[in-house]
């Protein structure tokens, strides 16, 4: 390479760097071929209302169906990838892989609306809104409000006027707009008024720790306060126990997702699991109290 910059011939002559470039270059590939030799799945995670025992909607979960490592959770391949453009061609894949799931559902008589989980990089594309509409046009059986998109509060909170178009723009199709991980990306009271998602997801690390952390309890009622004064639905997400529903319940939020409700499994699961469940008879009796 005739053209080397100081950096990059920095690199290019430390051995040990030039490694880890190029180890970061092929493991992006394998993504890469993932994607393409149809190693995608996606799971899905019920959410449902405590209370009623109603399902409410559907996770999408991306996992990659390694032929040598098994089944990889998203933490162990998307980092590699969110940085680059390939995870606007993951994140195109996950809508498609969920609409087409959402119109076989939905031909079952099975109307639910399912989330996906979209990268800050990609939904901030300048045509994210356009390639959208030309998605959901081509699964006529699927309603734009059946889809909801989530991204990351962290991810929204770095050029809010710009994600606040994306939101209304999205809005204007009809589909809905989750704010995830809610309370790690210190979004302050004003951020909130200025970005019009419809619901809030409480992190799965306050949910955790609430039942023996009075902050993280602090900061979850917290939410749910901020949660309903927007009036904006409110999740909870991680709920693995039935103590957590309760204390949830009684604090005002009635929907949640968590392994004590099920985890994410792969679509043929779906209708089975949801013809037998039934919310733990605690919860149809907890309610929620004024005077927490
Ligand atoms: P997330 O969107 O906040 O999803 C919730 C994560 O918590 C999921 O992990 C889910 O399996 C896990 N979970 C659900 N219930 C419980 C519980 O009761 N206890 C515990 N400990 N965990 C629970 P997963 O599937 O490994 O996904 C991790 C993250 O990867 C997601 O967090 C999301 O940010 C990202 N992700 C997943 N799928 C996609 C995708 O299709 N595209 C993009 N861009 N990101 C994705
Ligand atoms: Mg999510
Ligand atoms: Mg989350
Ligand atoms: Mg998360």
């Amino acid at each position: 390479q005739a053209k080397l910059t100081g950096r990059n011939q920095y690199h290019f002559f430390d051995s040990h760097l030039d490694e880890e470039v190029r180890t970061h270059h092929n493991q992006r590939t394998e993504v890469r071929h993932a994607l393409v030799n149809g190693e995608l799945r996606l799971h899905y995670q019920p959410k449902v209302n405590m209370r009623t025992g109603a399902v409410v909607g559907m996770e999408a979960l991306l996992r990659w169906q390694h032929g040598q490592r098994g089944l990889l959770s998203p933490a162990q391949f998307l980092p590699l990838v969110e940085q680059t453009d390939l995870i606007i061609d993951i994140g195109e894949w996950v809508l498609r892989q969920a609409l087409w799931q959402m119109q076989r559902w939905s031909a079952a008589g099975r109307q639910w609306v399912v989330s996906v989980n979209i990268a800050a990089r990609h939904f901030q594309q300048p045509d994210f809104v356009l390639r959208l509409k030309t998605i959901l046009g081509e699964f006529p059986g699927v309603r734009a409000s059946m889809l909801e998109i989530e991204i990351l509060e962290s991810s929204a909170l770095h050029d809010v006027e710009h994600v606040r178009r994306i939101i209304r723009a999205c809005q204007a199709l009809g589909i809905t707009f989750a704010l995830d991980d809610f309370g790690t990306g210190y979004s302050s009271m004003s951020y909130l008024k200025r970005l019009p998602a419809d619901i809030i997801k409480i992190d799965q690390s306050f949910v955790h720790n609430m039942l023996n952390d009075r902050d993280d309890l602090h900061l979850v009622r917290a939410v749910i306060g901020l949660a309903r004064s927007f009036r904006l639905t409110v999740i909870a997400e991680g709920v693995e126990s039935i103590a957590h529903g309760e204390r949830l319940i009684e604090l005002g939020c009635d929907l949640a997702q968590g392994y004590v409700i099920a985890r994410p499994m792969p679509a043929d699961l779906v209708q089975g699991w949801a013809d037998n469940f039934v919310a733990p008879k605690q919860w149809r009796a907890a309610s929620y109290a004024e005077d927490q």
